[in-house]
């Protein structure tokens, strides 16, 4: 896959530390300080347009409030705005977007567009998959997102801000899919998954609030069952989710069915092993009635014997749930590989005879769908590689 944008130079640190996002205030927040500043609450409606449906990047941008307020709503409030450091992807193909925060951090989304969905109820518009940490601090040994550790936790507007950002980029595209009107642009994405960089539900608070925003009438108006978390298995996280309103959907990354073959490539299952992590899941889909996701990712000699199979199945029934086979994404500098194409098939051929819901995508071109984290790393090591 070709960069379509090449790596800018890095953005100098700021020199003052930052003032709360304006876009990590929530309407209620706001109307209680446009009623304190005796502003009048269409000001409120106007604002928040410029905010989420003009996904506005600076002050000047939002022509019709006037200046004084705007200058007044600079004087408390950051408006940060993600930079787009380096695109990759092309056409209709899965496309990779690296972001450069305020500090010089990067993180990466990815855009999948229309296609089957294997997260929401039938085929959508765009999928967009989003990060919550720079790095990541779980240390899964097949993952490039922990290969360095855990550098920091996203803010809510830099979680929800990713939709912002593509959507601004592509509004701003020549080719536009942008249908809507300037006064009222057309949503690009509509359906999310919670995989990109990070675990979710470690940054649990910044995740609720971001999610918040993008599902709310006046931010993204995305519908929860639009919005898939992804997470390695934070038992008491994953009950608090179930314990949430919003109808959010889960997925598990599971990739082992047994302790002794997951425990090997994931840390964290030491401490909140299968049983205790197969009664979260169960709580969650007994609170939500919505049917839980195991992701498998399939490598080569570590669990893609037929002696996962059995348990995967149970594993399955048990929790009503659907399995979502991925042959392994290789990545640079770790030994795992991707097995064949017949043996993932032969694998999701055993788990469907078993009576188990399953999917493999074995199509090339969707192979970083589920990678986040590698673009990052190879840009950091770049950097670091310059004189
Ligand atoms: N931390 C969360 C969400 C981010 S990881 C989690 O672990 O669920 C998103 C998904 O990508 C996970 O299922 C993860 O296991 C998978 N993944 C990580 N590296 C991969 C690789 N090299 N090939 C395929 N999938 C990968
Ligand atoms: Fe972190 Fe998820 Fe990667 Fe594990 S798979 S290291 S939890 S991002």
């Amino acid at each position: 896959m070709n960069d379509t944008i090449p790596l800018s130079p890095p953005a100098p640190a700021p020199a003052t530390p930052r003032l709360p996002d304006l876009r990590d205030q929530s309407r209620d927040d706001l109307a209680a300080r446009f009623a304190e500043w005796g502003e009048p609450a269409y000001r409120l409606d106007q604002l928040l347009r410029w905010l989420h449906v003009h996904r506005a990047a600076s002050w000047d941008e939002m022509t019709n409030l006037p200046r004084s307020l705007r200058q007044r709503l600079a004087a408390v409030y950051s408006l940060g705005s993600l930079i787009l450091a380096r695109l990759q992807g092309a056409g209709d193909t899965t496309r990779k977007f690296l972001w450069r925060l305020h500090d010089g951090s990067f993180v990466e989304s990815v855009l999948i567009p229309a296609n089957p969905a294997l997260y929401g109820e039938r085929a959508d518009r765009h999928t967009l998959c989003i990060s919550t940490q720079v790095g990541c601090a779980y240390g899964c040994r097949f993952c490039a997102s922990g290969l360095d550790g855990w550098k920091r936790n996203l803010e809510p507007w830099e979680i929800s801000g990713q939709v912002l950002a593509v959507e601004r980029w592509n509004a701003s595209q020549p080719r536009s899919t942008e249908a809507g009107t300037a006064e009222a642009p057309d949503r690009l994405v509509n359906n999310i998954v919670v995989m990109g960089m990070g675990e979710p539900l470690a940054n649990y608070d910044a995740l609720l609030a971001a999610l918040r925003t993008l599902n709310a009438p006046w931010g993204a108006a995305i519908g929860a069952r639009k919005i898939t978390v992804s997470t390695s298995g934070i038992v008491p996280r994953i009950r608090q989710l179930a314990d949430e309103p919003e109808q959010f959907r889960l997925a598990i990354s599971l990739h082992g069915a047994t302790d002794a073959v997951r425990g090997r490539i994931m840390p964290i299952n030491r401490k909140y092993p299968l049983d205790q992590l197969a009664a979260a899941c169960e709580h969650y889909a007994a609170r939500k009635g919505k049917m839980i996701t195991l992701e498998y990712i399939l490598i080569a000699g570590v669990n893609d014997d037929s002696a996962q199979t059995a348990p995967l199945a149970r594993l399955a029934h048990r929790l009503h749930a659907k399995v979502n086979l991925i042959p392994y994404n290789k990545v640079e500098g770790l030994e795992w590989e991707r097995p064949g194409d017949d043996r993932c098939r032969a694998f999701a051929e055993a788990l469907e005879a078993a009576g188990c819901t399953a999917t493999l995508r074995l199509e090339k071109g969707h192979d970083i769908d589920a990678a986040c984290g590698q673009l990052r790393l190879k840009t950091e090591r770049e950097l670091a590689a310059q004189p």
